[in-house]
């Protein structure tokens, strides 16, 4: 691991100048995103996936700007009838804890509770946790080509072990599946994030607009600019936030990331569909929302008939690749399932 500078600022705005300000120092080789390539500076705020690619010299910052000694309100959760406003250094494991969380958003409780371990998500921010890098081995481990570690390498996992990979969303250049679980409840209750510090200011963006498509551009991995710090994370209250769920389906039980998972949220009329809200994970290079599964189930009576044709329509556009086949049919089934077990809540 090189040698780095480690910072403590007080406040957001101190820690995005100081990020900023980093940007020009003698040295420096910032990115065109926020994503933690060579750039001179980066935050930490748990430190759970920074320091697992510093250990493993993917990323090489010189310098760490740790946001845990920032105001309070950071660190807090508010709710009330319009919205649940999470601040970004919220740990993962007092959002879990979270009453009101558990009670009228459970899908954001079930994502994370199903995330990592107990251990890290007591270290690890909700900010953080968004914003983790994928798990493509071949990006883990420096000795390989890899167009998101190193832009033009090539990807070896194109034709190399890919059963963990992505089947939709992937482009020519890059099939690393988006490996965090809370993004998916996240996109599917059109969450907003607010931001700090980038080079148009402070400004909210949908999530949705957080995770780019890999394309032709896969170490391009966000909308934030260098230096740019999510300070909270807004869900919009709605009919549909109570009777939510997630299913994650994983090689085993606990500590794993997700082979495929489904986030749900409906509302419903009798058994008739008035709003559906589904979000793929496990198989997508981002986080993943099925609008058009979502049309296949407004207005129809909720069925295992209707779910399996709206879990079709989810999985039309995968492209497999030789040891990732089994993802398709796990997810439609992982999709169906969510949709039933939603469907059956007790709200
Ligand atoms: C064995 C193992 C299993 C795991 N399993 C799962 C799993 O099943 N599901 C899952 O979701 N996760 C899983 N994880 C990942 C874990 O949840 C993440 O490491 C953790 O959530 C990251 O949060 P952090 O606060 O520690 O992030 P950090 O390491 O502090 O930061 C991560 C990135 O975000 C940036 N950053 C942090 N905060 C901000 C901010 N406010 N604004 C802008 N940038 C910011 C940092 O600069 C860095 O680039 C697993 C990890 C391990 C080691
Ligand atoms: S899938 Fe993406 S992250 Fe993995 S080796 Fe290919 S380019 Fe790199």
């Amino acid at each position: 691991m090189q040698r780095f500078e480690y910072r403590r600022e007080r406040t957001m705005e101190a820690a995005a100048s100081v990020a900023r300000s980093a940007l020009t120092a003698p040295g420096a080789a910032p990115g065109k995103d926020s994503t933690p390539a060579r750039n001179s500076a980066q935050f930490i705020a748990g430190g759970t996936n920074m320091t697992d690619y510093m250990t493993l010299n993917v990323v090489q910052p010189h310098m760490l700007i740790d946001l845990n000694h920032v105001p309070e309100r950071y660190k807090q959760i508010e709710s009330n009838d319009r919205f649940l406003r999470l601040g970004a250094l919220v740990k993962m494991a007092q959002a879990e804890d979270d009453p009101i969380i558990g009670k009228r958003y459970p899908v954001i409780q079930q994502a994370l509770m199903l995330a990592a371990s107990r251990q890290i998500r007591n270290m690890a921010s909700l900010g953080g946790n968004v914003l983790q890098r994928t798990r493509c081995e071949y990006f883990r481990e420096t000795s390989w080509p890899c167009n998101k570690r190193a832009p033009g390498a090539g990807c070896a996992a194109l034709d190399g072990l890919n059963r963990e990979h992505a089947v939709l969303g992937t482009s020519d250049k890059c099939i690393a599946t988006y490996p965090g679980d809370l993004a998916q409840a996240l996109i599917a209750l059109d969450a907003v994030i607010e931001t700090i510090g980038g080079t148009s200011g402070p400004r909210r963006l949908p999530f949705a607009a957080l995770h780019r498509l890999p394309g032709n551009s896969p170490h391009l991995e966000t909308a934030l600019t260098p230096g740019e710090l999510i300070t909270f994370i807004e869900v919009p209250a709605g009919p549909w936030t109570r009777r939510s769920r997630y299913v994650k389906v994983r090689d085993r039980q606990s500590y794993q990331f997700a082979l495929t998972s489904a986030a749900v949220a409906l509302q419903l009329d009798g058994d008739t569909v008035s709003e559906a809200r589904i979000a793929l994970g496990g198989v997508a290079t981002v986080p993943w929302r099925a609008h058009e599964a979502e049309a296949v189930l407004k207005g129809k009576v909720l069925n295992e008939g209707t779910a399996g044709k709206a879990a079709e329509v989810a999985f039309a556009g995968a492209q497999p690749r030789t040891y990732n086949a089994f993802k398709v049919p796990i997810g439609k089934q992982t999709l169906v399932r969510a949709l039933l077990e939603t469907q059956a809540m007790r709200v």
